[in-house]
């Protein structure tokens, strides 16, 4: 079996973590007869999948070389979440120091080691929910530790064990992309993989990228008292993002003391005693260095492909966007389907979640669900989050779809203005002329809660008036898309009808 990444330090709460997604003593299954399905990779498509094989009735075996849970529950959503929860204390913290008075010490800092252990503690909590033993005992699917690879187009080899199947689900996910710059290997670095073995705060974190998981780490880690220097390749953070949003974020970084340089070529890196020094070129800052003790490479995803033999049994496939799947998530092979990160782009666990679900039924029964349906949503934790959902203005010019905006800022929206969270808006594009919703935009402090109004609308075609006919609980800061709907309404307010409107009140009159 592939060595296991190291999950540290091994107190009581990593103990419990490891117990669930990877028992020590855990046996696996003797196979017999075929199964309806073989899933590879215990991360979110593979667990959600054989679950809900298995409750359909399937023979379902389950194949994980390392951690049940995946990147999500180990090295991912959950512990960056809890690491952001704790970084969000304390800038409430520093907040009820400048707005209301409370006494903090001169300088005060969190304890850092106590915010990771909150964080083990957190997670090894949820870890409960992906145990093998749940899986087994509850699920009734066979687990089995070790590395799978495929044999023939029906076999699939985990150590000794031969698991034949009827059909195959790979949900092998991604990795952090290996990042070729001089030196970096040799002064050493962390990924996502590693930086939450973390146990004592790093005084200065260089953070390389400033893509959505850059970004949530670096302000965290900086709230959490480090010096953060985010040296990143676009002219602006989270470059994928609607601008405007962004640079709302990148303003509030810059509030916070994170250093951004942008447009940043690193040339190499070298170690300093127990210093890292990156040399770096950046059109606005010239050559330069910043010197940090700890550099957290967050650039890139690589999707698992390795070590499965795809080649063997007829399955497309690069190093770049992992194993080619049509719009039934079907692999070339089409006994052998793929859910997750290992095929899509869009690299969400509630989006592998989604694909598992269409896995199941295009395999399991008729081919009928495709992942183009999907009405998919994101947000990107940061501090105010940024959410979005369906297209972009950039997305609606390409495609020809003449589109109405409909943008409210927070500080029009009383419930965010009376919990000082009135920084951000909300962005509605309706098909010109409509109300059909097709995107948006949110940032502010709950955006992530917020962007669910707007899928569940696109998804279920309500349009924006029927947002602005529900009743909202006041004060709340979803108010913020019924105001958008408000303006959706005016606009029909013709000037034709407004005279007519004026007319026939000043008769009532
Ligand atoms: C720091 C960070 C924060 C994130 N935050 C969020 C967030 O807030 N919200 C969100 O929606 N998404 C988030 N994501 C993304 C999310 O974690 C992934 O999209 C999700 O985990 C993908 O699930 P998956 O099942 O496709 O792959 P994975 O979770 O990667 O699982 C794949 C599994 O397959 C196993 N495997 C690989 N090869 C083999 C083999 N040959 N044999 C057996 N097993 C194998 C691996 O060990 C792994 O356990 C975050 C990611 C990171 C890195």
């Amino acid at each position: 079996m592939s060595a296991l990444p190291p999950i540290e330090p091994l107190d009581v709460h990593n103990r419990e973590l490891i117990g669930n997604v990877h028992p020590a003593n855990w046996r696996n299954p003797q196979p017999s007869g075929r199964y309806n399905l073989v899933v590879i990779g215990a991360g979110s498509a593979g667990l959600i999948s054989s679950a809900i094989a298995a409750g359909l009735g399937a023979r379902v075996a389950l194949v994980e070389r390392h951690y049940l849970g995946g990147d999500c529950l180990n090295v991912g959503c959950v512990p960056s979440k809890a690491v952001i929860r704790a970084s969000r204390l304390v800038a409430e913290a520093r907040r009820a120091e400048r707005e209301i008075g409370l006494a903090l010490a001169p300088g005060a800092l969190p304890d850092f080691g106590a915010a990771m252990a909150r964080m083990r503690r957190v997670r090894a909590r949820i870890s409960a929910e992906d145990a093998a033993v749940r899986y087994r005992a509850e699920l009734g699917v066979d687990v089995y530790l070790g590395d799978a690879r495929f044999v023939d187009g029906d076999t699939l080899e985990v150590g000794d064990a031969k698991l034949r199947f009827r059909k195959a689900v790979i949900a092998t996910g991604a990795r952090a992309s290996a990042l070729p710059i001089e030196g970096l290997a040799e002064a050493g670095y962390l990924t996502n993989e590693t930086i939450f073995n973390l146990t004592e705060r790093p005084r200065r974190l260089g953070v390389i990228g400033a893509g959505p998981i850059g970004c949530e780490l670096a302000q965290a880690f900086r709230r959490l008292g480090c010096e953060v220097v985010v040296l990143h390749a676009d002219s602006h953070v989270l470059p994928r993002e609607d601008a405007d949003a962004a640079a709302i974020v990148e303003a509030r970084f810059r509030e916070e003391g994170i250093r951004l340089v942008a447009r940043a070529r690193i040339e190499r890196i070298s170690r300093r005693g127990e210093e890292r020094v990156v040399h770096f070129t950046a059109p606005e800052q010239g050559d330069g260095e910043v010197v940090v003790d700890r550099i957290l490479v967050a650039v890139g995803r690589a999707p698992n492909v390795e070590g499965l033999d795809l080649d063997r049994v007829g399955i497309e496939h690069d190093a770049q966007r992992g194993v080619h799947v049509n719009d039934y998530l079907q692999t070339t092979n089409p006994r052998i389907f793929a859910a997750g990160d290992i095929c899509m782009d869009w690299k969400f666990t509630h989006a592998a979640d989604a694909a598992a679900k269409i896995v199941v039924q295009n395999a399991l029964f008729l081919r009928t669900q495709k992942l183009s349906s999907l009405v998919m949503p994101w947000c990107t934790y940061t501090d105010p989050e940024i959410a979005h959902v369906g297209m972009y203005e950039r997305d609606a010019r390409s495609a020809g779809i003449e589109i109405d905006t409909y943008q409210v800022p927070l500080h029009l929206v009383n419930r965010a203005v009376t919990d000082g969270e009135d920084e951000g808006f909300a962005k509605v594009h309706v098909q010109k002329g409509s109300d059909r919703i097709v995107g948006g935009t949110i940032v502010g402090a709950h955006a992530g809660e917020l962007i669910s109004q707007l899928t569940q609308a696109i998804a279920n075609r309500v349009g924006l008036s029927g947002i602005g006919n529900t009743i909202h609980p006041y004060p709340t800061q979803a108010e913020v898309l019924k105001r958008a709907a408000g303006l959706y309404t005016r606009s029909r307010l013709s000037p034709r009808l407004a005279r007519w409107l004026g007319r026939y009140m000043s008769w009532r009159r």
